[in-house]
């Protein structure tokens, strides 16, 4: 079955969303209750609503409950998106993802049902920062308290080298998921593809084991 998605509130972040999604070839329903804002979405939208997404009935009769996913990018009005999130799971949608604006939104968001809890700011500030700590890396992703995936730039040193040669698995227990030259991505790399210099690595492991690799290995 296609998934039907319906973002509200179009702010920055729920713009790109909505637009990204739309660019990706999805059905994508905007709502704000912002008219401007609604009729600037047009653009990146199947459809585009003005509603106040507090209003039960307004929801109702958008036909939300007919939407497998409901993001919620309402981002200062913590109030509005706590009742919408509410009014949302009482409807039944099935997947309803929220950006939550600070710990205490994230806690009473988790508390009524949201799927997803989204702290845009927050993830963003940690990718930025793993780039900033290291010039290797060119991209972090957190999987969890202790694994991630991070983007690595090969340097001279590797230049060369095969990945049997290199044994990164063996050394560093880390696993190479991708190869990046340019604007190719080889995604299913072979013992005996060969690394030069800027080459983009994309490894997933422990983190220890990351930082390991990217100080020594690479
Ligand atoms: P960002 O930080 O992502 O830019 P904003 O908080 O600036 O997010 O934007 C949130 C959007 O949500 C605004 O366009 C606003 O009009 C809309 N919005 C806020 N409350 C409601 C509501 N109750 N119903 C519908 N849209 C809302």
């Amino acid at each position: 079955m296609r998934k039907q998605f319906a973002v509200i509130g179009l702010g920055r972040f729920g713009t790109s969303v909505c637009s990204e999604l739309y660019k990706l070839g999805h059905e994508v329903l905007a709502v704000d209750r912002n008219e401007k804002k609604v009729e600037d979405a047009i653009a990146f939208s199947t459809r585009a609503i003005i509603a106040e997404s507090t209003d039960e009935k307004a929801l109702q009769s958008i036909g939300i409950n007919n939407f497998s996913y409901v993001i919620v990018a309402i981002g200062d009005h913590i109030q509005a998106s706590i009742l919408t999130t509410l009014i949302l799971k009482e409807f039944e949608v099935e997947n309803v993802w929220v950006k939550a604006r600070n710990h205490h939104h994230h806690r009473v968001l988790e508390k009524i049902g949201a799927d997803r809890i989204i702290h845009p700011e927050h993830d963003m500030g940690i990718r930025i920062a793993h780039s900033l700590d290291s010039e290797k890396v060119i991209d972090y992703i957190e999987l969890s308290m202790d694994h991630s995936i991070v983007e690595l730039k090969a340097s001279k040193k590797i230049s060369g080298k095969t990945l049997a040669g290199l044994n990164i698995r063996k050394k560093y227990g880390c696993t190479i998921l991708g190869i990046k030259t340019g604007d190719k991505l080889n995604i299913s790399p072979m013992p005996d593809d060969e690394i030069s210099e800027n080459d983009v690595l994309i490894v997933v492991g422990e983190n220890k084991d990351l930082k390991r690799f990217e100080k020594d290995g690479i």
